[in-house]
C-alpha cells in the first residue's frame, strides 16, 4: 500500500516524528493509542530504517529473533514465526511490513522525506521541522527516531572519484543486490558487517582482498533453523520472560547470570566454561561467563585469550592468525562481532588480508588501492564496511534550534548532552530514542526502543492530564547526566577501546562515551523513578506564561 499523499498530508501535529525504523512505527502505534495526531516522515523509499538500508550480502542480527523483535503485542509475538535462530535482513524487514500492516502504521508515515530543519518556537510552543523538498509541518512535540548507526561514512580517501570500478557501502546497499561473481573485490573494514558479509563475498567473488586497520573479536554464531524445542517453550512464557529480560543489563533473558568472578575459577575449568560457551554460540552468552569480564582487565585477557588462540588454531597461515588476533582491546569492549565461518574464510586460496594499520590507504586509483608503502591493490568493486557517524550523526545532519538561540550541533559540539538520552536542555518537548546517554545500543535496541517510546507517551500523557504542554531537562541534570554517564564507562574496560561508542572512527569527533553502560535494568529504574517522582531534573510548565 502506498504511504499518504504529501499533498494532502495534515501539517498540523500534535507529534512530528522523525524516522520510519522500528522507533518511529512503535512511536506512530503508542501515541496514537492516546488520541493524538501524528505522523512519521522517513527519508527512504520504505520503512524499516536499519533494515531496509542495510541489504549486504550475509546482513543478519546478531541477537535472537525471539528476543528481537516487538514485545507489545501477545498476539503479535505469539503468531510470528522466526525461521531461523537470527533473522536475517529480509525477513526482519518483512516482520516490520507486517507489523506496519497489521497495526495501520502505513497510513501516519511519509516515505521519500528527509528531515534538514528542525526549529522550535517558544512563544506559539511549537516545532516547525521542514523537509529537503520544502515542506513545512508543525508539532507540539518532536520525536527524534533516526536511529544510532544510520549515518553511514565512507572515508574521505583521495581518489575516491578516480576509481573506474564500482564501490559500496553497507549501510546504503542496491535493492538490486550486487553480483560480484569474476570480480576482484576489495572490503575495507572488519566490524559486525565486515565480518558477515566477507565468507559470503569471498564465495561469490574471483579474489577477495580484505584491508583490516583494527582485528575485532569475533565469536561464532552457530545459527540454525528454529525448531519447535527452541521456539515452543519460549513462546509458552513469552510475556515471563519478557518481564525476566527487562531486569537485565542488555535486554536479553534466558542467560543465567554470572555468580563468580574470572579469577576464583582454575584455569582448567575457566577453559571448559569459555568452550562451552564457544560452542553454544552468541555473545551474551559469552560474556556471561564471569562477573567481571567487562571491569577487570586480567579476568578479561583469560577470555579475550581463548578467543585469539580459537583464532590461531582455525587459521593456517600463522602471519595472519596473528594479525587477525586482536590484541589492542579487551573482548566485548568494541561490539563483540558473530559470524558464520568468518575466520575459515581466510583459509581460502582466494582470499588475503592487507594490514592497514602498518601500511594504510593511502590513496584509491583508476585501478583499486595503494598503500602508503607504494603497493597496489588491482580491484574490479570496492565494498566500504566502513561504519557510521554513530550516536550522534543523525541528529547532527538536521539543523536543531530554537527561536531564543540554541544550536544543537553547537550545544554537541563538545559531545552530546543529554538527560537520560531522551531530552536535551534548551531543547523542549524534543525527545530523543536511543541516542546518546541512552543504553540502547548495548542492549538488545527493540527493548530499548519500547522502553524509551512508552516513557515519552506516558510524559506526554502525564502533561496533557496535568494541563501542561511543556517539558525540558535542566541543564543541572543533564550535565549530572553525562558526568554518571562518563563515571560509570569509566569504572569498566570500555573506555580501553577506541571504538564508535566513543566517536574514534570518525575523523575530528569529540572523544566522548556515549552510551549508558550501567544496564537497562537500572536505566528503566531510574526512569521509572522520575516519571514516578514528578519528573525531577526536567522543568513541566504551561507555555502561556512565556506570552504574557
Ligand atoms: P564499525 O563497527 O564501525 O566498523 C567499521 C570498520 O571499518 C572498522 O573495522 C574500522 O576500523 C574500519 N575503518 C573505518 N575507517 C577506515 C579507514 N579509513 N581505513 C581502514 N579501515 C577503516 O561499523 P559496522 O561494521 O558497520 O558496524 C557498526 C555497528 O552496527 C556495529 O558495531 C553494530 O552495533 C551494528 N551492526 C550490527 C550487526 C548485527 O547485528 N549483526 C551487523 C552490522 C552492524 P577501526 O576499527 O580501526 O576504526
Amino acid at each position: 500500500m502506498p504511504d499518504a499523499s504529501h499533498s494532502s498530508a495534515p501539517r498540523d501535529l500534535d507529534v512530528a516524528i522523525v524516522g520510519g525504523g522500528l522507533a518511529g512505527l512503535y512511536a506512530i502505534h503508542r501515541l496514537r493509542k492516546l488520541g493524538l495526531k501524528v505522523r512519521a516522515y522517513e527519508a527512504g523509499s520504505g520503512i524499516g530504517g536499519t533494515w531496509f538500508w542495510n541489504r549486504y550480502p550475509g546482513a543478519r542480527c546478531d541477537v535472537e529473533s525471539l528476543e528481537y523483535s516487538y514485545s507489545f503485542d501477545e498476539a503479535l509475538q505469539q503468531e510470528w514465526k522466526w525461521p531461523e535462530r537470527y533473522g536475517t535482513q529480509p525477513e526482519i524487514l518483512r516482520y516490520i511490513n507486517h507489523v506496519a500492516d497489521r497495526f495501520d502504521l502505513r497510513r501516519d508515515v511519509q516515505l521519500d522525506t528527509r528531515i534538514k530543519a528542525a526549529h522550535f518556537d517558544r512563544k506559539a510552543n511549537q516545532w516547525t521541522l521542514r523537509t529537503e523538498a520544502g515542506e513545512e509541518i508543525r508539532a507540539r512535540y518532536c520525536v527524534m527516531a533516526a536511529g544510532n548507526l544510520s549515518t553511514p561514512r565512507v572515508p574521505d580517501f583521495k581518489g575516491i572519484h578516480d576509481f573506474k570500478g564500482k564501490w559500496y557501502h553497507s549501510g546504503l546497499w542496491p535493492h538490486e543486490g550486487v553480483e560480484f561473481t569474476g570480480l576482484r573485490v576489495g572490503v575495507i573494514g572488519t566490524g559486525s558487517s565486515g565480518v558477515q558479509m566477507i565468507p559470503i563475498i569471498a564465495q561469490q567473488a574471483k579474489h577477495l582482498t580484505v584491508f583490516q586497520r583494527t582485528a575485532n573479536f569475533s565469536l561464532p554464531a552457530r545459527n540454525m533453523p528454529m525448531t519447535p524445542e527452541r521456539e515452543g517453550p519460549h513462546k509458552a512464557e513469552y510475556s515471563a520472560r519478557r518481564a525476566a529480560a527487562q531486569e537485565t543489563p542488555f535486554a536479553i533473558g534466558g542467560y543465567p547470570r554470572p555468580t563468580r568472578k574470572t579469577l576464583e575459577v582454575p584455569a582448567e575449568e575457566r577453559a571448559k566454561t569459555y568452550e562451552a560457551k564457544w560452542q553454544e554460540g552468541g555473545s551474551i552468552s559469552y560474556l556471561y561467563s564471569y562477573t567481571d569480564l567487562l571491569v577487570d582487565k586480567e579476568a578479561n585477557d583469560t577470555a579475550s585469550e581463548f578467543v585469539r588462540n580459537k583464532i590461531r588454531s582455525t587459521v593456517k597461515d600463522r602471519k595472519t592468525a596473528e594479525l587477525l588476533a586482536p590484541k589492542d582491546h579487551p573482548i566485548g569492549t568494541k561490539r563483540l562481532c558473530l559470524d558464520t565461518n568468518y575466520y575459515e574464510t581466510y583459509n581460502r586460496e582466494n582470499v588475503a588480508l592487507v594490514d592497514v594499520r602498518s601500511d594504510p590507504i593511502k590513496e584509491l586509483t583508476a585501478t583499486g588501492v595503494r598503500l602508503q608503502s607504494g603497493a597496489e591493490v588491482e580491484l574490479d568493486a570496492i565494498v566500504f564496511a566502513t561504519g557510521f557517524d554513530a550516536m550522534t550523526g543523525a541528529l547532527n545532519e538536521i539543523d536543531v534550534r530554537t527561536g531564543d538561540g540554541a544550536v544543537l550541533r553547537r550545544h554537541w559540539e563538545g559531545g552530546p548532552l543529554t538527560y537520560l538520552g531522551l531530552m536535551v536542555s534548551g531543547f523542549p518537548n524534543m525527545f530523543v530514542v536511543t541516542g546518546p546517554g541512552s543504553p540502547g545500543v548495548k542492549t538488545q535496541m527493540i527493548a530499548s526502543i519500547e522502553q524509551h517510546v512508552d516513557w515519552i507517551a506516558d510524559t506526554i500523557d502525564h502533561l496533557g492530564k496535568h494541563q501542561l504542554d511543556r517539558i525540558e531537562p535542566t541543564p543541572k541534570a543533564e550535565m549530572d547526566w553525562v558526568h554518571h554517564v562518563n563515571a560509570v564507562a569509566d569504572s569498566t574496560l570500555y573506555p580501553l577501546a577506541n571504538s564508535w561508542y566513543v566517536g574514534a572512527n570518525i575523523p575530528g569527533k569529540p572523544r566522548v562515551f556515549m552510551p549508558y553502560v550501567g544496564g537497562f535494568d537500572r536505566y528503566k529504574k531510574r526512569c521509572d523513578e522520575i516519571s514516578a517522582g514528578g519528573y525531577p531534573g526536567f522543568t513541566l510548565s504551561r507555555h502561556k506564561a512565556d506570552v504574557a
